[in-house]
């Protein structure tokens, strides 16, 4: 990055910032490489674009990752999709509850309501900002079926406590592994407690597809049937009919969904996939420099990692309150724009939104921890794509904006 010039002139001449702007620091931005592209490139020249042997390797190599068999694993398109079909082949009955996190992306639980079950929310634990395994146990009704709970961050939910609630009231589990790819608890991977683990390698993910998304089953059984519904309720995908082995006939046994992978995606995902743990540690380097240079600041930090734990690094979430930051948050966010660095929230909490305030007469007040984080988070870059030069503009960018106020 040619900054050494560029800052210098900032500093002198502040009344021309528009001379020389700084490029904007895309939150989130994924680090693609030679491989990637020249793997896509040969799956374009392959002529075969769809679910194919690019799919099968990536989930055979995710497999690995996680340490479990082959045949425990199945390649969507979403995490949103996974999660869905997760719930369906769960076989759950129609307007079961299911327990789930207020603070977390909206598709979490527009996934619960698509399998036609009935979202119930349990507030999260304010330090680790992970669904709280006392307010799960008190949400539960003789109509709960399921837990969801989300490893938010990266940072794995309790998951011995949760697996006994579980196991105690007879309740399935669903991970929501959308940021915890890397994570584990007690030395097990984040997504092999429950019965089913879903990731996520949407664009801003630790590993990245473009879309894409990953079921894992504890049982054979339920994955069998995700993979099948995941492909219209075929019995056999395109691979198998139009492969070299002749074309075979296929039977529809159930009304399925269209949420398959693609190798295009695989293409990209099997070297984002090689490359995992070294973008953990890029990630975890960012993290450290954060903590070291922000510790002072008056704003709140994440707390570290639980003993016996392994954070997946992939938020690295603030906390900017009014009365102690002396900024409003969403103008705290104005001001990293003004500085040209792209921030996120994650998240408000899911009853601050008007659509299930409206279906269910949610207020956000009735999960407060959620509700005040949701208000006063604010996700700093986080990205293996940035150099230790972008992590130091993040801090002088957080240091100018706090000072100042
Ligand atoms: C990103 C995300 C999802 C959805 O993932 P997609 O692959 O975009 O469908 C679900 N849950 C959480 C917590 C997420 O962050």
């Amino acid at each position: 990055m040619m900054s050494g010039f560029r800052h210098g002139f900032h500093r002198l001449s502040s009344h021309l910032p528009e001379a020389f702007p700084e490029p904007f620091l895309v939150f989130g931005a994924p680090r693609i490489g030679e491989e990637e592209i020249a793997e896509v490139e040969a799956c374009l020249r392959s002529g075969w674009l769809g679910t194919g042997p690019r799919v099968a390797r990536f989930e055979r190599e995710f497999a690995a990752y996680r340490r479990v068999q082959a045949s425990q694993v199945a390649a969507v398109n979403s995490c949103t999709a996974a999660l869905h079909v997760s719930m369906v082949a769960a076989g759950i009955e129609p307007g079961a509850e299911v327990i789930t996190t207020p603070l977390t992306f909206c598709a979490t639980v527009n996934a619960i309501l698509h399998a036609g079950l009935t979202p119930v929310l349990a507030d999260v634990d304010p330090v680790t900002q992970n669904i709280d395994p006392a307010a799960i146990e008190a949400a539960i009704t003789p109509r709960t079926r399921a837990i969801l709970p989300v490893h938010f961050a990266g940072r794995p939910c309790a998951m011995d406590r949760i697996m006994a609630i579980a196991k105690k009231y007879d309740l399935l589990v669903i991970e929501d592994c959308a940021h915890a790819i890397e994570s584990e608890f007690h030395g097990q991977a984040a997504g092999t407690f429950g019965d089913f683990g879903c990731y996520s390698f949407y664009v801003t993910k630790n590993v990245v597809t473009g879309e894409g998304g990953m079921i894992l089953g504890r049982s054979e059984e339920h994955i069998a049937r995700a993979r099948m519904l995941a492909l219209h309720g075929m019995s056999k995908d395109a691979w198998h009919r139009f492969g070299d082995q002749g074309y075979k006939h296929y039977q529809v046994l159930e009304c399925g969904f269209k949420y398959n992978m693609m190798d295009l995606q695989a293409a990209i995902g099997i070297h984002q996939l090689a490359r995992v743990e070294s973008n953990w540690l890029l990630r975890r380097a960012i993290w450290q420099r954060y903590d070291e240079a922000l510790a002072g600041l008056p704003l709140g930090l994440p707390a570290p990692a639980e003993e016996g734990t392994r954070h997946g690094h992939h938020l690295y979430t603030a906390i900017i309150d009014e009365a102690t930051s002396g900024i409003r948050r969403d103008d705290f966010l104005d001001a990293m724009n003004a500085q040209r660095i792209g921030a996120g929230v994650h998240y408000l909490s899911i009853p601050e939104h008007p659509y299930y305030q409206q279906r269910f007469g949610w207020r956000p007040e009735q999960w407060p921890h959620a509700m005040r984080l949701g208000r006063q988070t604010v996700s700093l870059p986080l990205s293996p794509a940035m150099d230790e030069d972008a992590a130091d503009r993040v801090i002088r960018a957080v240091q100018r904006i706090i000072a100042r106020t």
